[in-house]
């Protein structure tokens, strides 16, 4: 049976930035919509610059050829700019893809070269990562561009007097985004994007996933899509009795990464549109994020569960005033009842703590929580406005129809995504289409509901998935298994995630070629020379006589995970 949502609410049918902007030209709320928090009062958007700027950008690609579809790859921290890349690649008519800043060149050249991107901005710390990369795949130099740097005040870029901004210096003979922009203030100003003719079958991004299983891939989101996420997440907001109030002090503060869909959905896409103010930070830093709660008097933290263990417990915590706070939201990995409960002891009592359910392959959230509902929960809420979920067996022949019995979850609903890029099996092996035409997601996730309603309260308590989550980060062991396999010394090998003091890190079971002598820490030190940090072998490497398989050569990762576990995991 299918669980529906309580709501069904209309969906506009229009491009992303309209739905955030309202018009391309109309007036637009001009509250500051993101602000740098080492300088607020110099270095800040308005929603207005939001806009221009996004248009400027837009312009910018289209002079030079950007075609409807092509792609554009963001490698770069946050900043208050990057939204406004972001909408700019979308009002051109072309198709965002933003990569994890701490990607090494192999990783960049291979999300270039996937999703054949034919622009690329970057900032200029990642730069040489960058040209690396660009290198491998061809890029040309021309079609690379520094993203931010000692960009000034957020005016020279939007300041009808100054319309053209001072270039900054390229960099290896780089441009600097100002290039593109430059001498095209005005015509922005009266410039209007064209709406795409089918939204539902128009791609604004391609955040990458694993999904359940294999190498990351591009997962393409409509704009239909997107604006069903926005407004499914504005609708459960508005629940709040007290939704006009709180919006009126109501200021966000943005750590989570803008590549990853978590981070779009609210900085980019839903806080400008409520008139949320943004505040900034490039990347993480759990002492900075406390400065900054206290100095701005931030209300909302947008959250993964290693950030609510460390609110909770880092001896820090204490030392900073955090009155503030009214809402934390947890996602993006499982976040224990204990911590739950813990943290909610440390706040005052008005606070909210939930944890919600999303997927890059659903946009972003799929349940949420009715801000009526007070207390705390395990569960991660009930299902987003017009979407429903079944539990399905193992085998995903039968629906499971008690309440509290396991499951895998499957998903339907507006926000379910296009296709993988360019992979057409991956997508019919993740999907299930009904004779109906109903398409059905099959996330990899272990969940039940609590009482088979509308409404009712849905509990992911284990992954089927190959997917291993750091620290809300995408680890796929089949990229992990393929860089072992590269290893001159090794035979065979196999990644499994396993908790490590409450943490999920990656353990390699390793097959060593006949005679070498290599050692286990050599192969973890090799690994780490191969991936970003999160994706390094931290949960260790094993040698192994050989790796369990069943007899199609499918690796029995279950029997791994739970060798790992025994070995070194959480009990
Ligand atoms: P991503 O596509 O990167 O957002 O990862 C999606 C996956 O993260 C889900 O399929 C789950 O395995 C995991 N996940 C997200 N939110 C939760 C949650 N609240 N509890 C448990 N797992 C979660």
């Amino acid at each position: 049976m299918t669980i529906k949502s309580r709501w069904e609410v209309d969906i506009p049918r229009c491009s992303l930035q309209q739905w955030i902007f309202g018009s391309a030209t109309g007036p637009v709320p001009n509250h500051k919509a993101f602000l740098d928090p080492e300088a607020p009062e110099t270095n800040y958007l308005t929603m207005g610059d939001y806009r221009l700027l996004s248009k400027r950008v837009a312009l910018g690609l289209l002079k030079l050829g950007l075609q409807p579809g092509e792609r554009v790859l963001v490698f770069s921290g946050n900043s208050i700019f990057y939204p406004s890349v972001f909408l700019g690649v979308l009002a051109a008519g072309g198709i965002f893809t933003g990569a994890n800043p701490g990607f090494v060149a192999r990783e960049l050249a291979y999300q270039l070269r996937d999703s054949d991107a034919r622009f690329l901005f970057v900032a200029e710390a990642a730069l040489p990562t960058a040209l690396e990369a660009a290198k491998e795949v061809g890029l040309s130099h021309d079609n690379i561009f520094i993203l931010g740097g000692k960009v000034g005040p957020a005016s020279e870029l939007t300041n009808t007097s100054n319309p053209q901004p001072a270039s900054q210096g390229r960099v290896s003979g780089i441009r600097h985004w100002t290039e593109l922009i430059a001498g095209n203030l005005s015509q922005a100003q009266k410039w209007s994007w064209t709406e795409p003719a089918d939204p539902e079958n128009t791609t604004c991004c391609l955040n990458y996933s694993s999904g359940t299983t294999g190498v990351p891939k591009g997962v393409e989101i409509s704009h239909y899509a997107y604006v069903s996420n926005g407004t499914g997440v504005e609708f459960t907001d508005n629940l709040d009795p007290e939704v006009e109030t709180k919006r009126l002090r109501r200021r966000a503060l943005a750590f989570l990464p803008m590549y990853h869909a978590y981070g779009q959905t609210y900085f980019v896409a839903n806080f400008p549109r409520i008139l949320t103010p943004v505040y900034v930070m490039p990347s993480f830093d759990y002492i900075k994020m406390l400065e900054y709660i206290q100095k701005y008097r931030i209300t909302t933290l947008s959250c993964v569960p290693p950030i609510v263990v460390l609110l909770t417990k880092h001896p820090l915590t204490k030392n900073y005033d955090l009155s503030s706070i009214e809402q934390i939201g947890s996602g993006a990995a499982p976040l224990s009842i204990e911590v739950t409960e813990e943290c909610q002891k440390l706040l005052p009592g008005n606070v909210s703590l939930k944890q919600g359910w999303g997927m890059t392959e659903v946009t972003c959230t799929a349940m949420s929580w009715d801000p009526k509902y007070k207390g705390t929960s395990a569960g991660v809420g009930e299902m987003m406005p017009n979407c429903a979920a079944k539990i399905m067996s193992l085998d995903g022949k039968t629906e499971i129809l008690e309440a509290q019995e396991r499951g895998e979850l499957w998903i339907t609903g507006p926000t379910l995504l296009r296709s993988y890029w360019n992979k057409p099996q991956a997508t019919a092996e993740t999907m299930h289409i009904d004779p109906d035409g109903t398409r059905w997601l099959k996330t990899g996730d272990i969940a039940f509901v609590d009482e088979y309603k509308p409404g009712g309260i849905f509990h992911v308590v284990d992954r089927i998935k190959e997917l291993i989550k750091v620290k809300g980060n995408q680890v796929a062991p089949a990229e992990l298994e393929g860089i072992l396999l590269d290893f001159k010394e090794v035979a065979d090998a196999a990644v499994v995630g396993v908790t490590i003091d409450g943490e999920e890190v990656p353990r390699a079971y390793v097959v060593k070629k006949d005679g070498s002598s290599v050692t286990e820490e050599d192969v973890a030190k090799w690994m780490a020379g191969q991936v970003a940090k999160y994706k390094q072998l931290r949960g260790g490497v094993k040698f192994v006589g050989e790796i369990p398989k069943n007899p199609s050569g499918k690796i029995l990762r279950k029997i791994l995970r739970e060798a790992a576990k025994a070995e070194v995991g959480d009990k």
